[in-house]
């Protein structure tokens, strides 16, 4: 019953393309113990180092006092604790909106958002580096499915000016997660409010880390009255902000509709109350230490001065997502493997995650990362090139 899995394995197996888990034993942070190994590591998503900040975890054990640890049911039958209600009301206001809705994750909150503001009689545009769950959920919407090469607008305008669609859905990320660049975000802006499309905009990389006072990516427009546009702001809790969850943020009746009508949020228990009460103080963290942002701007600027003498390029990235394009996948695989045996982890990156000659090392920064991290990181990319 099993062979044909079997050999599907094998199949992986044989192309290097099985992944392996390893365990983590340490705190994410900068220096980690991974597998009994102690490395310095540019592999996570914990971008303001506030994974394992003392006083996120002072509000875990105050948040377990006053809610318990489970929510034990789903937030239509009173699973909705005081903790959701509260950090609802704070993000919608930080992102700049009138409301928002929590989420178990990002990817339910994409398959949520994306299934109950489209359907089979529309149409959905997406760009073709979007995150999986995106493309996921446009699927499982039923709408119509069309992909745009990476940031083409005009083929994305070509698109929308031809559709019969009813209703129309552009879906994108923010910052695109294996490139780091940012979609151009007021020229989306205006393509759909001159063809009436609805935006949703996924700033999984982008929440805590750009704009003023880490606001999002929506806050680098310059225009201020995008808030009251036809965006849903989608973001998640588990990467800058450190901890676990996702909300999206919109106009009231786009808000309502998720809750009457976006399929993971109401068939799921609701998450730990404690983990929103974590979160509030993650919000406040991320809205005052500018310390945190100004630390990884400094990061990056150190990382691309440190690299500019390999024979590989940085892509063009002005986030903490910093890829540093290798192009054959045998040698990603040994420098990845070089700088994993100098105790240095740095994810290579390969087909079909990223196109065909397109193998890539996925450098994450931190405002963890000390500038003796960055250091040792491209010397020891520059001793590996010895190697060629
Ligand atoms: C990580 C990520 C998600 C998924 O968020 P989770 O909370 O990890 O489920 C969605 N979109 C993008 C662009 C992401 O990078």
């Amino acid at each position: 019953m099993f062979a044909g899995l079997a050999e599907q394995l094998h199949a992986r197996e044989q192309e290097g393309l099985r992944r392996f888990r390893q365990v983590l034993e340490s705190p994410q942070a900068s220096h980690i113990t991974l597998d009994g190994r102690d490395y310095l590591a540019f592999s996570s998503n914990d971008y303001l180092g506030l994974a394992n900040h003392a006083d996120l975890i002072k509000s875990a054990s105050e948040g377990a006092q006053q809610y318990g640890v489970g929510a034990g049911a789903s937030h239509l039958t009173h699973g909705h604790s005081s903790a959701h209600h509260i950090l609802e009301e704070a993000l919608a206001q930080f992102a700049g909106f009138p409301k928002a809705l929590l989420f178990s994750t990002g990817y339910m909150a994409n398959i949520g958002v994306v299934t109950a503001l489209a359907g089979r009689e529309d149409a959905i545009f997406a760009d073709k580096l979007n995150h999986a769950s995106l493309n996921d959920a446009a699927i499982l919407s039923r709408a119509k499915f069309i992909r745009y090469s990476h940031l083409d607008l005009a083929v994305l305008e070509q698109r929308l000016a031809t559709t019969h669609a009813r209703r129309k859905l552009v879906i994108t990320d923010a910052v695109f997660s294996m490139e780091g660049d940012v979609a151009p975000i007021s020229q989306l802006v205006a393509l759909c409010e001159k063809y009436h499309a609805l935006l949703l905009l996924d700033d999984a990389h982008g929440f805590g880390v750009l704009g003023e006072q880490g606001r999002g990516s929506l806050f680098l427009t310059g225009r201020s009255d995008v808030h009251s546009l036809n965006i849903v702001y989608m973001a998640t809790l588990g990467k800058a902000a450190g901890v676990f969850g996702a909300f999206a943020a919109a106009q009231e009746v786009v808000i309502e509709t998720l809750i009457q009508s976006a399929r993971s949020y109401i068939y799921t228990t609701a998450t730990p109350p404690l983990l929103s009460h974590i979160l509030l103080t993650s919000l406040k963290l991320i809205e005052q230490d500018e310390w945190r942002r100004e630390a990884l701007a400094r990061n990056i600027v150190q990382l691309k001065e440190g690299l500019q003498s390999l024979p590989w390029k940085l892509l063009p990235s002005s986030t903490p997502i910093q890829p540093l394009l290798i192009g054959d996948n045998v040698e990603a695989m040994r420098i990845s493997h070089g700088l994993r045996e100098r105790g240095i982890l740095v994810p290579a990156i390969r087909p079909p995650t990223v196109p065909q000659g397109a193998a890539r090392l996925r450098i994450s920064l931190s405002a963890a990362h000390q500038p003796q991290d960055i250091q040792c990181l491209a010397q020891a990319l520059n001793e590996l090139t010895l190697h060629l």
